[in-house]
């Protein structure tokens, strides 16, 4: 199905380091990306453009949008998102998506990353001991820094500082104008080689799903589509909140598969009843 496309890879921070020598490799695609292909006018994480739209959507528009440029029929895009890990609030965390879209087979992959590996922060400070100490917790200069004169303010920033000089040369100019500056990581992925990683991941994932083909009519991307709780307490015998089967549905044919008992266990440790253990 893949063999000699062209998957175009729509991405403007050298993603595609990480993205096309993987699916190169096993799909067998020929993979392009347009060096004039920019990314931005979809949202920055700076705050200069606004994201309108969530991520998969975003991702999706890039795609179509790159798609119908470059006259392609088959392109993948990227979106991360930074900010509290949703189930452990103050902990930063990584969410990152990839989307394949195949407008020959009429096909639309997806596949997440959510990860508490990152180095995403960021800090007002005062003088260049606290500056010092936020980027080497923030892993400078081997991930670039950002400089602002205040939190959210797009309009003086100064981004992908790599080097002490240039990161202790801005921020004393920004001390001498405001008494302060604002630091934060860059989390662009070619400034920032952790997100990097997370990219590469979740790349590895949807490999995996595109090549997890449907049983009956073998279109590629059989995935999970419902997960089911309910796996029953060994003590008790009533449901608990852990899962109980997935239940994995064809976009093509609708064909459905349910594995029942996903993690290996036919019960949950009382630990986890509601009832038990309240
Ligand atoms: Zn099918
Ligand atoms: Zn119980």
């Amino acid at each position: 199905m893949f063999g000699g496309r062209t998957l175009l890879i729509a991405t403007k921070h050298k993603k595609e380091q990480v993205i096309a020598p993987t699916l190169e490799a096993v799909l067998r695609v020929v993979c392009i990306t347009p060096q004039d292909f920019d990314s931005d006018q979809f949202g920055t994480f700076t705050g200069e453009i606004e994201r309108t739209f969530d991520p998969i959507t975003t991702a999706r528009k890039k795609c179509e949008w790159a798609m119908e440029k470059y006259q392609v029929d088959l392109a993948i895009a990227s979106e991360g998102s930074f900010g509290p890990h949703p189930e452990a609030f103050m902990v930063p965390a990584n969410e990152e998506r990839l989307l394949l879209l195949d407008h020959k087979y009429n096909l639309e992959i997806t596949a997440v990353t959510l990860t508490t590996k990152t180095n995403f922060n960021g800090a007002e400070v005062t003088n260049r001991e606290a500056l010092t100490t936020f980027a080497k917790q923030a892993l400078f200069p081997s991930h670039a820094l950002i400089l602002r004169k205040s939190k959210n303010n797009a309009d003086e920033l100064i981004k992908g500082i790599t080097n002490w000089d240039d990161l202790h040369r801005h921020f004393d100019d920004y001390r001498n104008k405001y008494g302060k500056a604002y630091v934060e990581t860059d989390m662009r992925a070619m400034f920032n080689p952790t997100r990097m990683q997370v990219i590469e991941q979740t790349t590895q994932k949807l490999l995996q799903k595109i090549q997890s083909q449907c049983p009956q009519c073998h279109t590629p991307g059989f995935d999970v589509t419902q997960v089911i709780k309910g796996l029953p307490c060994a003590f008790c015998g009533l449901p608990t909140t852990s899962v109980l089967s997935l239940i994995k549905t064809c976009k093509a044919c609708s064909h459905q598969q349910t594995e029942k008992y996903p993690q290996g266990k036919t019960t949950e440790d009382p630990m986890f009843c509601g009832v038990c253990n309240p």
